[in-house]
């Protein structure tokens, strides 16, 4: 389940910003994606879950904020 991945990832540290490479502190708006919205997309060169989520880094000055859903990206393994 990709949102409980997302919280995962930030509460382990993780998700980081591409800009200060912090820790991103917070997410919102979370969406799964149905699988006709991909229909036509052509993207498929990416690995991505299936879903939607605005990232904000949250470590000021800092004002990085994202809506993605290649959030995996950002995750640092
Ligand atoms: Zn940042």
């Amino acid at each position: 389940m990709s949102l409980q991945t997302i919280k995962q990832a930030i509460a382990d540290k993780k998700m980081l910003c591409p800009e200060c490479k912090k820790p991103v502190k917070e997410f919102e708006k979370f969406v799964e994606m149905t699988a006709s919205i991909w229909d036509g997309a052509g993207d498929s060169g990416h690995e991505t879950k299936g879903s939607k989520v605005t990232l904000i880094c949250g470590n000021k000055p800092c004002a990085w904020k994202e809506r993605t859903e290649f959030w995996a990206n950002y995750i640092d393994e």
